[in-house]
């Protein structure tokens, strides 16, 4: 060792990832290629790009290309690029630390299950330590493009903690990643398997991928040869396609073309559920290729913005940068993809794109042709649009708020579980609702609650079923803050069942007041046994089997929502609830003919519990609640 070496240790995090990747991918270790040629394509994107402020960055080497090469003697794989490089700051914070959130979300997200971890790894930024995967040693020899070769930097671990530094004169600009192979991953020192992987993962890497020509087959007597040939400089050729797929004319690219761009693209095991590519031609020209997925990445849920990555910004081949946020609105985040403008200026900066008007038009075109994209996909394929709105659906409802430009659009994109449909799983859209209206009616009603269960066994949907009424069922949380957005489809203005006035025809009406009358002795006295823990108490017109049920004012915020607000630390103020009786119920007869005041306030203080129960709201005093319960059975 020189003077010059320096041992450090990974920080706490990256040795946790280290350890997990290394011992739960084994099933997918081949993904160590995709993943360091991923990287190797990113510097040379990198170096193309500053190249165009800085031309003598590009001086020295010829083109930008990926090699992979392999030693049978040494029992080495090696990637070479001759991208940006790193100084030695870069490696130590880009591969012995991680600077991001994500590592953390990244270990939360791991799910022990190979496949969905796999998925993980490239899309959290943690793909360079998949080489430990296969590889007891890692060695990078790295220069950043523009330094002196004494400024060349040698990083090296076996990834069990603790990497070593040092100074080392390299001739080139770029990264070269060193993989000694563990004693038993021999299958990796073979050409035609390296091959078949390049081909399988990066054939739409735009950089040329070189290997070496007339390798050696695994036959053994080929390793000596090809030691013997080791001073001899190698011939290469290349291994993949190396063309920018979204230049091509569609005609000429497979759908297995496309599937693999996008897992090249999304770091996905799973094919791409649908795609749209154009090219638009004109005063400002530009090609997108747009992909919907058919799973989740990890952080979308998340709510994780800063891992948002796959949809890329290219200016007239040029990559640019990952530009998701620049490109798409919030709610279409799950789409991966290709943007290549033509008149956008390449010395273009992150600041300049969010206010700049023809990146605004190429963001308008790209948010309807991922809508006329999800349309045709719900129109043409109601398995694939049924999973990808399993996957997207609520990321989607996001949509209604943020773009209400296209809010109609999206709606009707919507589905919902109905009380005219059995279980969760079977959906409306609000077409079919509004389709199946009764003549005369002109509100599309729902319900919002904690769940499936909680809605459709709803005591305020008991009107509504005696009139045969459809009610849409909302369970999701995002439900009760979209719909606070959403008032009115095709014409038709949408209303919660728990909310104001239910529509009554004259007879109806006429029965409800005479009900109210009739019931207004019992009102005055529930009205005194609860006190201050309702604001109301009212004759309903909701319920016909059950004895009570909570009512809101339309400004109202459901309890179950109210609720979870409140747990999230929110500042909701206090609502006295308006409960609704049903003086037909034997519950409120027996409480009207209750003489012992004690027994009577039970029995009324039961009846507002239990709708609040119904409703999703807290029992202000759970113990409480429990012995009143138990002194009524008892009697
Ligand atoms: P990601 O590629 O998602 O950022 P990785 O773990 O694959 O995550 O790589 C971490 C970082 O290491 C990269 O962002 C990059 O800065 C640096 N890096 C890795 N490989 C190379 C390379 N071949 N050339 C230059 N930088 C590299
Ligand atoms: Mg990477």
């Amino acid at each position: 060792m020189t003077a010059t070496t320096e041992t450090r240790k990974f920080e706490a995090e990256v040795a946790q990832v280290l350890h997990l990747v290394t011992h739960s991918l084994y099933s997918h270790k081949e993904i160590f290629l995709r993943e360091l040629i991923s990287n190797a394509s990113d510097a040379c994107d990198k170096l193309r790009f500053e190249s165009i402020a800085n031309p003598e960055l590009l001086a020295g080497t010829g083109e930008l290309h990926i090699d992979v090469s392999w030693d049978k003697a040494a029992r080495t794989v090696t990637i070479r690029d001759n991208g940006i490089g790193m100084t030695r700051d870069d490696v130590v914070a880009n591969i012995g630390t991680i600077a991001s959130s994500g590592t953390r979300r990244f270990l939360e997200a791991m799910s022990g299950e190979q496949k969905a971890d796999a998925r993980l790894i490239g899309q959290f930024g943690v793909g360079f330590y998949s080489a430990f995967v296969v590889a007891d040693r890692v060695t990078v020899l790295t220069r950043h493009a523009g330094a002196a070769p004494e400024a060349g930097v040698k990083w090296e671990s076996d990834g069990r903690g603790e990497y070593a530094l040092e100074a080392v004169t390299l001739p080139e600009r770029g990264t070269t990643v060193i993989l000694h192979l563990k004693a038993d991953e021999d299958e990796f020192l073979d050409g035609w398997k390296l091959r078949s992987l390049v081909r399988k993962y990066s054939d739409h890497v735009a950089f040329p991928i070189r290997m070496p020509k007339d390798a050696p087959s695994s036959a053994d007597d080929a390793a000596d040869e090809n030691a013997a040939k080791a001073d001899a400089a190698p011939e290469w050729e290349t291994a993949n396609d190396a063309s920018a797929l979204w230049t091509k004319p569609k005609s000429e690219i497979s759908d297995e073309d496309y599937q693999a761009f996008y897992k090249a693209l999304g770091h996905d095991f799973n094919d791409a559920a649908a795609w749209t590519h154009n090219r638009v031609e004109g005063s400002q020209s530009f090609t997108t290729l747009l992909y919907l997925p058919s799973q989740p990445p990890f952080d979308l849920m998340m709510g994780g913005r800063d891992e948002r990555k796959g949809l890329k910004l290219y200016i007239k081949r040029v990559f640019v940068m990952d530009a998701a946020e620049e490109l798409l609105p919030n709610y279409l985040r799950f789409v991966r993809g290709v943007v290549d403008a033509d008149d956008l200026p390449l010395n273009v900066s992150r600041e300049l794109l969010q206010h700049n008007r023809q990146l605004e038009r190429i963001k308008g075109a790209c948010v309807k042709r991922v809508l006329d994209l999800i349309e045709k996909l719900a129109r043409d394929d109601a398995d694939k649009f049924a999973a990808f709105y399993k996957a997207f659906g609520n990321t989607l409802k996001e949509g209604i708020v943020e773009d209400p430009a296209n809010r109609e659009r999206i709606a009707k994109l919507l589905r919902f579980a109905s009380t005219k449909g059995e279980g969760a799983a079977q959906t409306v859209s609000l077409d079919d609702y509004v389709g199946r209206m009764a003549v005369g009616q002109d509100t599309i009603w729902y319900i919002t609650a904690d769940g499936y269960a909680a809605a459709a066994g709803s005591p305020q949907l008991e009107a509504f079923r005696a009139k045969d009424i459809e009610v849409l069922l909302m369970f999701d949380r995002i439900d009760e803050w979209m719909l606070g957005h959403l008032h009115e489809y095709a014409g038709k203005s949408l209303k919660n069942v728990a909310k104001g006035e239910l529509p009554l025809d004259a007879a109806d009406k006429a029965k409800q007041e005479e009900a109210a009358k009739a019931a207004a002795p019992l009102i005055e006295r529930l009205k005194g046994l609860l006190g201050d823990r309702v604001g109301d108490v009212r004759v309903s017109a909701r319920l016909t089997d059950s004895p009570s049920c909570l009512a809101l004012a339309d400004y109202e915020m459901a309890p179950h929502l109210a609720r979870l607000l409140r747990e999230a630390g929110q500042a909701i103020p206090d609502s006295k609830p308006t409960l609704e009786i049903n003086p037909q119920h034997p519950l409120l007869q027996r409480i009207e003919a209750e003489a012992d005041e004690a027994k009577a306030t039970d029995l009324a203080t039961l009846l507002l519990e239990q709708a609040e129960i119904a409703a999703g709201a807290p029992l202000p005093d759970p113990a409480a609640f429990v012995q009143r319960l138990n002194r009524v059975l008892l009697g």
